[in-house]
Order: structure tokens, then sequence, then C-alpha cells
């Protein structure tokens, strides 16, 4: 019966770029928690697409705005006006307490934008003299795949035989402001980091930290922009990680759930006094702010207005903690996270990550392994207590 899968997947081997290292699994449908693979197998999805599916796959009110978009437009570029980006971008914009949206596609080109904003903003607000600006980040940081990006990578794979590299960064460890305090000069424009740190196996920094680097960037009159691409909206509990130490950052990179998992969304928002050194020809998309992606993020931002999904997301990821934390000593050795959204480091003596996740497919969990021996659990927010407690029943099983 697996040969489907088998043919399915050997097909897409032979006419696939070998980026990616898929567990062998072929999906096929998908609705809120679960998939259905092409041999009538039900999965509970732990993944949900690296949190761009935080609000379920096909959710009900973000197909239907979908839908009821493709009824009437979908393109237009930015050539002309249409009708539902000053909506979206408004909502977005109230959303973060920000005045300006500046709408992207994924989540890179929403980071390459926040870093060509910072110098733009380094070199006309600031002061800084021309081609000397530099960006602080962070080691351990993933912020995309473009080769500015990779530039500042601290990760071999993703950046060797990828240069010549984009100058202009200075890594710092993660979670140490002293360090980071001390990287400051003259030609620092901005600080760029995750305040939780996703596929370095859900980092999370320690407590104090996101507030001190706020702290800094204020005194020495730097933009701090938050990476939320992966944690913001909705998945650690609050609508972005940085409000756990009510922090405000003068940028967000939001990108991922807010197309809610049906198309490409991303976005840079901040205020004018920043976002405003962007005119007319001096940046762009084609696809950036169309119709339906618009139409997806409107109605993700409307899902967000009332704080349930942020309260589920609480709710959801203690009870995940309270039954992931007796699995320490049990085959797991470290257990971090915030919300929905665990990083769970596994006795490599045991087995890989890889392994361990390959055994969890076998038991109906998809999860994916992130540097050898952490599994990442990002269950859709959609998800119930009891599915969760499936999950680490899995999990315990597999590792015993
Ligand atoms: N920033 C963070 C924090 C991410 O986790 C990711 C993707 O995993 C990206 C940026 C890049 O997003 P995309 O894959 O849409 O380019």
């Amino acid at each position: 019966h697996a040969n489907r899968t088998d043919e399915l997947i050997s097909l897409t081997e032979q006419s696939t770029a070998h980026n990616y290292h898929p567990l062998p699994v072929v999906i096929t449908e998908g609705t809120g928690a679960w998939v259905t693979d092409v041999e009538g197998r039900q999965y509970l999805d732990c993944l949900a697409a690296y949190s761009a599916i935080n609000f379920g796959h096909r959710n009900p009110v973000i197909v239907d705005a979908v839908r009821a978009q493709l009824e009437r437009i979908t393109l237009t570029s930015r050539a002309f006006h249409h009708d539902l980006l000053g909506p979206f971008t408004g909502q977005l914009a109230a959303l973060t307490g920000k005045n300006l949206v500046l709408p992207m596609n994924t989540g890179a080109e929403a980071v390459e934008t926040g870093i060509k904003v910072a110098r733009k903003w380094g070199y006309e607000v600031k002061g800084v003299p021309e081609d000397s600006a530099t960006i602080i980040v962070a080691d351990g940081n993933f912020h995309g795949r473009t080769i500015s990006i990779v530039s500042f990578s601290t990760d071999d794979a993703a950046r060797t035989h990828f240069g010549p590299y984009t100058p202009g960064f200075h890594v710092v460890p993660y979670g140490d402001a002293p360090a980071l305090a001390d990287a400051i000069d003259d030609t620092t424009v901005a600080v760029l980091i995750e305040p939780i740190q996703g596929e370095a196996g859900v980092v999370v920094p320690p407590d104090g930290y996101l507030s001190r680097v706020r702290q800094l960037c204020d005194a020495r009159g730097l933009l701090f922009i938050a990476d939320e691409i992966q944690s913001g909206l909705g998945r650690t509990g609050t609508t972005f990680a940085c409000e756990y130490e009510n922090v405000v950052p003068d940028l967000y990179l939001l990108g991922k759930a807010l197309g809610g998992g049906i198309v490409p969304v991303s976005a840079v928002v901040g205020d004018a006094d920043v976002l405003g050194v962007i005119h007319p020809g001096e940046h762009g998309s084609t696809f950036g702010g169309n119709p339906l992606a618009c139409a997806a993020g409107q109605a993700v931002v409307e899902m967000l207005h009332t704080g349930e999904w942020q309260a589920r997301a609480a709710e959801l990821g203690a009870h995940l903690m309270d039954r992931l934390q007796p699995l320490v000593g049990r085959g797991v050795h470290d257990v971090r996270g915030r919300g929905l959204w665990a990083g769970v480091d596994i006795d490599p003596a045991l087995m890989t990550g890889r392994e361990a996740c390959e055994a969890l497919l076998a038991e109906g969990i998809l999860a994916k392994d992130t540097h050898g021996s952490t599994i990442r659990l990002a269950p859709p927010l959609v998800i119930t207590p009891e599915e969760i407690d499936m999950a680490v029943d899995a999990l315990a099983r597999v590792l015993r």
C-alpha cells in the first residue's frame, strides 16, 4: 500500500532540487490540526508549517475571505490602488500600535526590507557616514535564505560557499546584553533579533534581555528590529513575543501566519519616522500587498483582535509544558518554550532528532527536528488538550 508514497517521493526527488530532506510522508489533505497522506493515514500536525498554520489548516474564516476575494480580483500590482490594501494595512498597523505597514510576500523579503529601511534611516535620520552602516545580529539566528541574510548566519550549512558575503553585520552572542552593548559603535544603526529563536531550537533569551536591548537602542539611538515572523501572531500566548517583556520594537517583521497558511504574506510594520524613509521607486514587490494577500491578512488580523487565540496559545502551552516536563530524565535532556511552542532536546545517546521524528511519524505525529537532537513542537492553535496528550504520549513511547 505504501507504493503510492514511494512513487510520489521518487518522482519528487527526480525533478526537485534537493534543498530539503522531508520526512517520508506525502500529504494530500488537511483540516484544523490534522492532515491526511496519500495512503489515507491521518497525522496530527505538530509543526504547523513552522507556525504559518497557527489558525489551523484551511481555517474556515480565512478560506471564506480568500474564496470571496478570488471571485473579485487577485492582483493589480502597486501601479494602481486596490480597495483592500488600506483596510488591511490600517488594521495591521492598529494591531501593532504603529502607523505604517510595508507589505511584502515572504519572511526573507520582510527581513531584507527591514535591513534596507534601517540603513536608509541610519544615513538620512541618524547621520551615519555613507556606506558605513552596520547592524548587530545574534549568533544562532535564522532570518531567511537570501545572500545578505545568510551573510550573517552562524550556521555553516546555510552560509558556506555562498560568498562573497554582504558586509555591515556584527554577530554577538544571543541573550547576552553586555556583549551587545560592547558591540555598539558609531556605525551601528540597528539591532536585529528574534525575540525567541525558532530555528535555533525555540531558544528563549534570559528574562530582561529584550527590555535591555530596548534600553540600549534608546540610549544609543538605534532601531530595535524584532523578527516576529515565527514568534508573532499568537504563537507565544501574546500577539507578539516581545510583549512578554512589554517591549515595543521600532520595526516588527511579520510573515508566516500573516497569510493564514494560504498565501505568502509578510510585512514590515513601524512608525512614519522610520518607515517614512522609503519613497516611490526605492523599494517594492510585484505581489506585495496584492488583493488576495490582503484578504487573507485582514482575516488573520481580525481573528487576533479579540485575544482569544493568544489566550488559547497560553493555556494550551501551559498544558503542553506540564506534560513535557516529566519527560526530562526520561529520554529528554531539556524542554523550553513559551506559549504553544516548545523545543525538546532529546538524549542524543538514544537516537537523533531525525530518528525520533521518523518514529513519531509512524505514531501518527508530524514534528520536525532541528540542530541534531532538538524536536520543535508548534501545533496549530486549534489543537485540543487531548490531542496534545496524544502527541506527548507518542513522544514518551518513542523515547522509551
Ligand atoms: N525569520 C524567521 C524568524 C523565520 O523563522 C523564518 C523562517 O523560518 C524567516 C525569517 C524566513 O521566512 P521565509 O521562509 O518565509 O523567507
